[in-house]
Formats: C-alpha cells, structure tokens, sequence
C-alpha cells in the first residue's frame, strides 16, 4: 500500500500546495530563508512532489532551490536523480549564533555512525567536523558526544551510549564551552593572519590544520623574512585591538561578484562568506567569535620551508597566553640556573658551550697521555716476546672500547704487540695491536679467539678488534690469543 499523502488528504492538490509555498517564500528575503522557512512539510512536500511525474518535481525543485539557499546543488541533484536524502538538512543553529551553548531539538533519527550509536536532529548547536575546524564536544539528553560528523548536510552526533529518547522526542543539547570558544578563537585569528599574509606579501593560504597545541597555515611564499613575519603578525593584531566585527552572510552569484574575496570560490550561489570588518573576507562554514578583539591575541611561533611555500605555526586567545607562560616559566628557569639576566641568557649558552668542547679536547688529550705512560708500563712487564717486539698480554676490566683500542695503539706505536682483553658493560672486548711492520696476523688471532665470547669482529693483520655477550670466556679468548701469537 502507497503510504504517501495523497493530494486529496488536503483542501488543495499537492502541486498547488508546493507553487502556494513557494510563493510565500519569495515574498520574503531570500537572505534569511536558509535559517527562518524551511520546514519539515517542505520537505515531505518536495518528496511528494518528485514522486508525481517530472511537472510536479520542477515545482520541487524550485521549492527546495530557494528554501535551501546554500544547499541548492546538492538538493537539486538528488531531484533530478528522482532521489532524496534519507534525512531533512539538520538546521546549523551555530550559523545564527556561535555562542549558543544549550539548545532543544527534536530527535530525526537514531542510527549509528561506523559503528557507534548516533542521533541525528532536525537542528544542532554542535559543530561537526569540517573545514578545518575539528568537532565540538558536548552532551545529547546528559549523553556525552564524542564526535559530530556531517553527510549529505545530515550531521550526526556520535554518542558514548544510546540515547535515552525516542524519534520524535525532544531532547537538550549542550555544547563543550572552553573546547568551542577555543576552536572559535583559533578558526577566527586564522583568518585574520591569513589576510595579513595575503594583504602584504600576496600571498594564499593554501592549507591550515587546527591541532591541539597549536593552529599552522601553508601559504604560498616562501624565504619570508623575521621581519615580514613580524610585520604580518604586527598587523594581524592590530586588526584585533581595533575590535572590528566579524560577521557572516550567506549571498548569491550577483552579490558575491560585487565582493572581493580573499579566495575564489567555485560554488554559484548560497556561499556563506565570513567577513572581518573591511579586512578580510572568504567563504567559510565555521565557528567564529564576535569581535575581533575576542581572539585575545595572534603570536607566531615558528616556520617551515616545504617546497615553494612556507609553514607557520601560530597560537592565539588563550593558548597564546598559555604559550607565553610556558616560556617565561622556562626562561626564568634558565635565568635562575644561570645567574644571568634574561637577555644574556644565549650568550651565557653560547660561552658554556665554547668552554665544554674546550675542556672535553683537553680531556680527550690528557687520556692519551695517560694511555701512553700505561703502554710503557706494560710494556715494562711482557707476557713474552716475537719478533723482537715484546707482548703484553692483559686483561683490563671496566673500560670502554675506545680506550681499550686506543691504549693498544699506544703499545704498537712504542714498538710492543698488544693483545688486550677487558668487560665493560656486561660485553667482553677484545683489542689487538701492533706496528705494520711486524710478521703477525692479529685479524686471523682474533677470528681464533672471538668465538669463547660468542662474539663477531676484524680489522687488518695489524690492528684488530671484536666483542661478544659471553664475558665468562674472555679468559679463555686471551689464552687462546697468546697461544697463536707467541706459541
Ligand atoms: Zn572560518
């Protein structure tokens, strides 16, 4: 059984019906439709309409097309397809007012999102993700909403649980406060900077990404100097103090080719342009606050070359008094650790640095002496001797490999064979020396000796060294060294 209204359920047929609404809805101001006339009859209408033959679904069409200002295209390709959403376009109250943090709507539908109980509402305070800009937070009916995500202009509230109402019901919505002041803070300076940028250097932000910590804008430019970043930061802010308003309107195809717009856009109609007084304007769907002056402050952080154009990362409102807390908490840190006033703070680095590599060349010398002394101790006491070159044949625990190697270098330079063996850090190591003249193969004693260590290593027949896990066997490795060499 066909469960549509028929035109006789009503005084008039339905085709008359959608022409007397339409009517009514072009003696009003087509500014104000997208917010004020469009109702759910409309759009029970308009699907009535499309099921009666192709006369009825132009009358749709033209329902839908100015009821709907700025969701025109979509709407109108879902007619001609002779389809429609399975949902009412959820009315975007953030659109007339930001601000609003409780609302009451009536529940569309309760379905699920990849997996996860979600509601859809013919109208929602809570932003979903898009634009940039990331979702709102905020509770359904005291459920929490972990995300807010849109399809076909249907927004859907991704809920911690099932929603404790039914279709139809009407339910209170709040929105997380500090999480979408915050955003609108951020969201709102982006624009500002981006317009400094394109204002002094001509230059297009291409890409920008709203994170946790901090907002980043790419525009297309690059070698920027310190001094334009200030000089755009500079101007940003003073855009700011002059607190001018930054409003937004949804306009047609004649209105938006009298504007000038920071960015082109390739929509025809119904483009919502955000404006910040007379210095910036672009089509956004986003949250932004009221004045200029509630974005606080703009402060840029750093920037990256990628490619041909520049990365850079900004904060503004609260994170940037955040961001200045944070550093002059760590700067007074370095001041207190330092002893230095503030603005000697990198001088006083630079010169410890200076001093710290002096001292460790010095060090590093000094060891070598040392070494050297060392080698002619043991070489005062050979194991034996080959070659006429004395052997020294020692284990020497608790030295890293470098000193080990070094140490045996200073044996083969003062005319001795050195075969050197020693744990250090729970690994056994093995070093082996002596001067290029000498008729041994130190590498092939080595290779002898490596396996009692489970070890792996090489060199040359003049200079050796390797290492394994099983310090138990060092011992043994430095015997069997001794047994190759000397015999
Ligand atoms: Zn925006």
């Amino acid at each position: 059984m066909n469960q549509r209204r028929s035109a006789s359920d009503s005084h008039l047929p339905l085709d008359s019906r959608c022409g007397e609404r339409l009517h009514y809805l072009r003696s009003k101001d087509y500014n104000s439709l997208h917010t004020t006339s469009f109702q759910l009859s409309d759009y029970t209408m308009a699907r009535e309409c499309l099921s009666r033959g192709r006369a009825a679904r132009g009358a749709a069409a033209a329902l839908v097309g100015m009821v709907y200002w700025g969701r025109t295209t979509i709407l109108r390709d879902h007619i001609e397809d002779n389809t429609m959403p399975d949902f009412l376009p959820t009315k975007r109250l953030y659109f007339d007012d930001a601000y609003l943090r409780a609302f009451e709507a009536r529940v569309v539908a309760l379905t699920e999102w990849r997996g996860q109980p979600a509601a859809v509402l013919d109208a929602t305070a809570l932003y979903p993700e898009g634009g940039g800009q990331p979702a709102d937070a905020g509770t359904l009916a005291g459920v929490a909403v972990r995300d807010v995500q849109e399809q076909d202009d249907t927004i859907y509230h991704v809920l911690a649980e099932p929603l404790p109402a039914g279709v139809g019901d009407s339910v209170a919505g709040e929105v997380a406060w500090a999480r979408r002041f915050d955003h609108m803070q951020q969201h709102t300076g982006q624009h500002t900077i981006s317009a400094a940028f394109y204002r002094l250097c001509g230059a297009d932000t291409m890409s920008w990404h709203l994170g946790a910590e901090y907002v980043s804008i790419d525009i297309n430019a690059k070698d920027l100097s310190d001094a334009a970043l200030a000089e755009a930061e500079h101007l940003a802010n003073t855009i700011l103090w002059d607190d001018v308003p930054v409003t937004a309107a949804i306009l047609n195809r004649d209105e938006l080719a009298a504007l000038d717009l920071r960015k082109g856009t390739d929509r025809a109609d119904g483009i919502r342009v955000v404006s910040i007084g007379d210095f910036d304007r672009i089509g956004c769907g986003g949250t932004h606050v009221l004045t200029a002056g509630r974005v606080g402050a703009i402060g840029l952080r750093r920037t990256e070359t990628r490619g041909n154009q520049t990365r850079i990362e900004f904060v503004c409102g609260a994170r940037a008094l955040a961001d200045y807390r944070a550093k002059t908490g760590t700067l007074n840190a370095a001041v207190a650790s330092l002893k230095v006033r503030p603005e000697d703070v990198v001088s006083q680095i630079d010169r410890l640095l200076a001093q710290s590599d002096e001292q460790r060349r010095d060090l590093t010398d000094l060891r070598r002496t040392l070494l050297r002394y060392e080698a002619r101790d043991l070489l005062a006491d050979p194991a034996g001797s080959v070659a006429d070159r004395p052997v020294v044949c020692r284990r020497l625990d608790g030295r890293d490999m470098e000193a080990l190697r070094t140490l045996a270098g200073q044996i083969a330079e003062a005319g001795g064979v050195a075969l050197l063996a020693g744990a250090h850090a729970g690994k056994a190591q093995l070093a082996f020396a002596c001067d290029k003249a000498a008729p041994l193969d130190l590498n092939a004693a080595l290779k002898a000796a490596l396996p009692l260590v489970g070890g792996k290593g090489g060199g040359q027949k003049s200079q050796a060294q390797g290492g394994g896990p099983e310090v138990a066997g060092l011992d043994a490795a430095l015997a069997q060294a001794k047994q190759q060499i000397l015999g």
